[in-house]
């Protein structure tokens, strides 16, 4: 085998070939089967067909050369493990064929089960299920448990010959009906509701909603319904070569890989689309055998709090796909003690074992077959944003990572979705139903029943809740779409509890109180019935349903931000796990985060939430309001005097504004930007004005005033505002403004000073182009500066913005002229993609985005490649023309967890963003700099 493929490309591992690293290869689950069989514990034997293989197929549209000959080398290897042939007429070898992309995509991509069956292995799989242990599945097992707590006996154990026999036959046609129907729906595009239906049909024949009660005999009339159906879509008989299902069922799950939901599901969680997924052809064992057989799934932690234990479903007599499709409710993982102490104590063991080798909380599946315990997947398991935190707190007192480890296991998105606020709840608010709090957070929205109705009223731009019994993968767009996800069965594990987790969607599932009808689309719990349309709240902690809209109340954690809560002092494992990773990341962090505020109470709430100055203050947002009229009457002035009068009118409200603005961050530096508005922002709608102007002339009333107006409206009327009279045009176009907001800056800071105060104002001149510009505005306002601080010991900078692509070119000739930078990366983007930053992200992103022309939109995650490049030039420029040139970034961008990495890179000094985001900021700032190796810099 070796030197044939030494000659061939290696698309096929041994799992006793693999390792836990070599994910980008054999995906997760292929890499993680290979770590469990090495580390010697009990997974059944397989092979991996690599992601290669995939990428190849996919590119050509055929199985690469090399590869059939690969996988039957190895089939053979596993039979002989096996000491079975597959499909052999008398003991059989079934195998299951599963996907297994690099990233874990729950549910989105294809599996096919029992491989191998025909019409006469079918036969010889319950012969030996019949008779290889002596013992049966029974065959009317409800999924209850044996009661004696037997270890590998059947609880049918006094059950004759016969009843062993019948049990296995029914098993074995089960397994067949299975295999048909998987293989229709997944390999030949079989619609799934014809399979379903015909089971239906069978059931109420019998008079019966349970599969379990159908008997060897009906399985077998089912067998042969379910061959119609396939020869009626496909045009050919259900295959009967094992060899060919076998490879039948490879390229489908190749090709599952660009399913339309794998697809919707890569780009909502940013997962690149060239990947490809492995294929993990692993040998079958059966939880289905009886009720000293089972499947569970299970987390080392608890996913959704993190507090330490062992966390699982357990449903006995039942294959994997039972557990997570949520079809069946599950007993907690605890139960199997009584059931099976022997497996269990196993389980336990290797749990313990698992988390010690990767160091992690790990989620488990496994089946137990008569009795023996079969690890089937376990990967480094997903969490909830609180679960991040704690979990890595707790690694780090187990002496199992250490502080920059805790620090690169959570993330600045995690820490934002745990700053969402929480319901209030008071007695006025009884919750209606229970269920499983599977993904927290608390939504309020309209109930709808269909993934259709959740997509429609969204877009209405309407918080919706989706309701369903449960959800499969066809709901992705509905359950994107949704504020909440409320299902009415599943546990923690269930497709919606793992999808929704994965997005940071909250959801309960599992709240079996409500009874769903989705045709009539409504449900009714406790006696109540609630219609589409009604309004319902969900909290994803708790579990808890209510109806109609419940208020909410801040997090803990930004409570702990706030100065409100005292991580020394109080019993929450959260925010203590906060503190402690937030001080080691600002330990770590070279940048240093700024925020954008306009006002003393915002900027004194960005302080509380470690702000440390301000980087954007947006002086434009002072002349609104009653202010208005002032800025109307001061732009539209003719005469110099008018002009003077509003100059004079506006100073003292300015100098207030930043007065406080100042005391507020006392000690730290405050960016003020001079005013920079698009000009239509401040005048009248032309068109509407000349109506009124229209309609007064004709009723004969005195409209000399309103024409002048209207007249110097349309003067200064524009078709591209944005690319318009605004920033320093305005400056150098209106005399006296800029030079009254200079003045009114440093009144404020001397005014800070002489109160006992420390102002460090830096004066930054907007959407600057060229180095003139700058120099024009510099020049007043240095002969003002000297003028207003005299000796009181205020210094003011004054820099600029590089916010116009010109700027970035040219940012060596700039700094000349510039105490420091801010990189304003939402006109620099809109000006380098020529996109209009209002209209654009509605009018065609969408489009943009389904066609991967970019992963995310531009305006929130900084594109490298292009815009950044424009901040890489600026910064090696405007250093080399200035060395310890002040580098900030002031864009929407300073917040955004990955563009944070970025501005890392480039050595910027600092990112400034929203209040709401500093935490975020800081977090993330440290991360990058422990990913990029730094130490204690700051
Ligand atoms: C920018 O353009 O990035 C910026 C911060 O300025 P504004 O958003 O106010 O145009
Ligand atoms: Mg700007």
């Amino acid at each position: 085998m070796a030197s044939q493929e030494t000659v061939d490309h290696k698309y096929v591992y041994d799992f006793s070939e693999g390792n836990k690293d070599l994910k980008d290869l054999l995906g997760g689950k292929g890499a993680n089967l290979a770590e469990m069989t090495n580390l010697g514990l009990p997974v059944p034997p397989g092979f991996t067909i690599t992601t290669e293989a995939c990428q190849a197929y996919l590119a050509t549209g055929r199985e690469p050369d090399g590869l059939a000959g690969q996988i039957e080398r190895h089939l053979e290897s596993l039979e002989r493990a096996m000491g079975k042939r597959l499909g052999d007429p008398q003991d059989p070898l079934l195998v299951s064929v599963r996907s297994g992309a690099k990233f874990s995509m729950p549910g989105m991509m294809e599996t096919v089960l029992n491989v191998g069956l025909n019409d006469q292995s079918v036969e010889g799989l319950a012969r030996q299920a019949g008779g290889a242990t002596g013992q049966a599945a029974s065959g009317g097992a409800t999924g209850q448990a044996a009661s004696g707590g037997a270890t590998g006996q059947a609880a049918s154990g006094g059950a004759t010959g016969q009843a062993a026999s019948g049990g296995a036959d029914r098993f074995a046609w089960d397994s067949y009906r299975r295999l048909i129907q998987m293989f229709g729906k997944t390999v030949c595009e079989v619609p799934g509701e014809e399979f379903e239906h015909a089971l239906d049909e069978i059931k109420s024949a019998k008079g019966t909603h349970n599969d379990l009660d159908l008997d060897a005999d009906d399985l077998r009339g089912l067998v042969d319904a379910y061959k119609k159906i396939f020869l009626k879509h496909t045009g050919r008989e259900f295959p009967q070569q094992p060899r060919e299902q076998l490879d039948l069922a490879i390229r489908a799950v190749f090709e599952s890989w660009n399913a339309e939901r794998a697809v919707l599901y890569r780009r909502q969680e940013r997962i690149p689309a060239d990947l490809g997924t492995a294929v993990n052809v692993v040998s079958m064992v059966f939880g289905n055998l009886g009720p000293d057989s089972g499947t569970g799934v299970a987390f080392t932690r608890d996913p959704g709090s993190g507090a330490q234990g062992i966390y699982g479903d357990y449903l006995a007599n039942a294959q994997g796909e039972d557990v997570v499709a949520g079809i069946r409710n599950t007993v907690p993982l605890q139960e199997l003690e009584q059931l099976d102490k022997s497996s269990y104590d196993e389980l336990l063991g290797i749990m313990a074992r698992l988390e010690e080798h990767y160091k992690d909380l790990c989620d488990i599946e496994f089946t137990i077959e008569r009795g023996k315990l079969w690890m089937l997947q376990t990967r480094v398991g997903k969490r909830t944003a609180a679960a991040a935190f704690v979990i890595a707190g707790q690694l780090v007192d187990e002496g199992l990572i250490d502080l920059d480890e805790a620090l690169h296991r959570v993330n600045g998105a995690q820490l934002a979705q745990l700053m969402f606020p929480r319901f209030q709840i008071d007695h006025e608010f009884e919750a209606v139903a229970t269920g499983i709090g599977a993904s927290p957070g608390a939504a309020s929205g309209t109930v709808v029943f269909t993934s259709a109705r959740a997509v429609e009223l969204a877009a209405e731009g309407q918080s919706v809740i989706l309701v369903r019994r449960e959800t499969n993968p066809d709901d992705l767009n509905g359950m994107i779409a949704a504020q909440g996800i409320l299902t009415s069965r599943g546990g923690k594990t269930s497709h919606a509890a793992v999808v929704a987790r994965g997005m940071g969607k909250t959801c309960v599932s599992g709240a079996d109180a409500i009874d769903v009808n989705v045709p009539a689309k409504r449900f009714t719990v406790a006696g109540q019935t609630v219609n589409e349309g009604d309004v319902v709240s969900i909290d994803g902690t708790t579990g808890k349903v209510y109806l109609g809209e419940v208020p909410v109340m801040p997090s803990e954690v930004v409570q702990y931000f706030e100065g409100s809560l005292d991580p020394e002092h109080i019993d929450n494992a959260l925010v203590r796990a906060v503190h402690r990773i937030m001080t080691h990341a600002d330990g770590k962090r070279r940048l240093a985060v700024r925020t954008n505020a306009d006002t003393g109470a915002d900027a004194a709430r960005a302080r509380r939430f470690g702000a440390e100055g301000i980087g954007l203050c947006r002086t434009e947002h002072m002349f609104l309001g009653d202010r208005r009229e002032l800025v109307e009457r001061l732009i539209l002035a003719r005469a110099e005097g008018e002009r003077e009068a509003a100059l004079a009118a506006l100073l003292p409200l300015q100098r207030d504004d930043f007065g406080e603005i100042f005391r507020a961050m006392d000690g730290l530096p405050v960016t003020v930007r001079l005013i920079d508005p698009p000009l239509h922002e401040f005048l009248p709608p032309l068109e509407q004005l000349a109506v009124n102007v229209a309609v007064a002339q004709e009723r004969g009333e005195d409209v000399a005033k309103e024409e002048a107006l209207l007249a110097a409206v349309r003067r200064m009327h524009e078709e591209n505002p944005m690319l318009g009279l605004r920033g320093v045009r305005l400056g150098l176009v209106i005399p006296g403004l800029f030079a009254m907001q200079v003045r009114a800056i440093a009144e404020a800071a001397v005014a800070c000073a002489r109160g006992g105060g420390v102002a460090k104002p830096e004066i930054m001149v907007p959407l600057v182009g060229a180095v003139q510009e700058l120099e024009t505005v510099r020049a007043e306002a240095e002969k003002i500066i000297a003028e207003v601080v005299g000796d009181s010991g205020v210094e003011v900078l004054i820099g600029t913005m590089i916010e116009v692509p010109r700027a970035a070119l040219t940012a060596g000739q700039i700094a000349e002229a510039a105490q420091f930078f801010s990189f304003g990366t939402n006109d620099l983007t809109q000006m380098a993609w020529g996109f209009s930053r209002d209209d654009v992200e509605g009018a065609f992103f969408w489009r943009y985005l389904e066609l991967g022309i970019f992963g995310i939109s531009p305006f929130e995650s900084i594109d490298r490649d292009g815009v950044g490049r424009l901040v890489r030039i600026a910064a090696e420029e405007g250093r080399a023309a200035r060395p310890g040139l002040k580098l900030g970034v002031c864009g929407e961008h300073g917040g955004d967890p990955d563009s944070v990495h970025f501005f890392h890179e480039v050595g910027l000094d600092y990112v400034s963003c929203s209040p709401f985001r500093v935490p975020v900021a800081r977090l993330e700032a440290g991360r990058a700099a422990v990913e990029t190796g730094g130490s204690d810099s700051r």
